[in-house]
């Protein structure tokens, strides 16, 4: 079993979708956690459903003095800071790359990839002061590979591995790990609107995966446990694929069978 009792956790984009569940996946593994999202209420409402030990903030990861106000909270409440997931994020727009505005890719990148190395910079200085921590990021499977007409979010999310690498590079001796997850389709509000808005279709998406299903924001809480607990205490610099072998496939077709 991991066990992260009493540890200090804290999750952006933590009132929805994957950090949500890794809110819920860290609270019953006996940590602290403090949930930051955009809306401050959706953010409180999210933690009072984990407890009375656990806060939550309005957090705009693309605003540096919103992250270290939330960061500074963070230590005035626990007094320390052991792990940071970094799960903000917005979807791409599928627009045709000629059509696509530029302040839509930036958007992107200001999201995604500047706002985790804005927060891990914030969160490592008080990991750094302390000589431990680790911090999960999100890539996805366009870290790996290409979606079309999604260059922001393929952008940020390949980037978002060289920062994991290059970040657990220099803080390791430090005492802080710094690792990424890369999920497949997960089932969240950000996949179910891109699915109700006809952008992905759910059945072709399961074809396409060995698993034959959509993952689940618990699989990927799991993953992120992992990684961020004492069990993964060699382990920095790493990207793990949570996304039910689809980056593993590689032949021309469907991988699986589904109705
Ligand atoms: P959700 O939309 O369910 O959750 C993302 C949360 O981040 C929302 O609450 C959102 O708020 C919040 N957020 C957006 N912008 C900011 C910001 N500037 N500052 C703070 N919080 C912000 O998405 P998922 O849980 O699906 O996604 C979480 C992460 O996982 C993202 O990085 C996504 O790219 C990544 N991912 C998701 C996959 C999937 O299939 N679901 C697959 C691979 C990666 P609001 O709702 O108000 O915008």
């Amino acid at each position: 079993m991991i066990d992260v009792s009493g540890k200090s956790v804290l999750i952006t984009g933590g009132a929805s979708g994957i950090g949500l569940a890794a809110a819920r996946c860290f609270s019953a593994a006996g940590a602290h956690v403090a949930i930051g999202d955009l809306s401050g209420s959706a953010a409180e409402a999210a933690a009072l459903t984990l407890g009375s030990s656990h806060i939550g903030l309005a957090l705009d990861v693309t605003d540096e003095k919103s992250g270290a106000a939330f960061v500074a909270a963070v230590e005035k409440r626990y007094g320390r800071i052991d792990v940071l997931v970094n799960c903000a994020g917005i979807a791409d727009s599928f627009t045709p790359t000629l059509d696509q505005p530029l302040e839509q890719f930036r958007r992107l990148i200001d999201i995604h990839l500047t706002g985790t190395y804005a927060m891990c910079r914030h969160a490592a200085r008080l990991m750094l002061a302390q000589g431990a921590g680790a911090i999960v990021n999100i890539g996805s499977i366009a870290s790996w590979t290409a979606l079309p007409r999604r260059n922001g979010y393929t952008a940020a999310k390949t980037g978002t591995l060289g920062l994991t690498r290059a970040l657990a590079c220099e803080w390791a001796q430090g005492g802080v790990r710094v690792n990424a997850v890369t999920p497949g389709y997960i089932r969240t509000p950000f996949v179910e609107t891109l699915i109700a808005e006809g952008r992905l279709d759910e059945k072709v998406l399961a074809r396409r995966c060995p698993s034959g299903r959509l993952g689940t924001p618990e699989d990927v809480a799991k993953a992120i446990l992992f990684l961020a607990s004492d069990m993964a205490g060699y382990i920095t610099g790493a990207a793990l694929p949570v996304d039910g072998g689809w980056i593993a496939y590689g032949a021309p077709g469907d991988a699986s069978l589904v109705d």
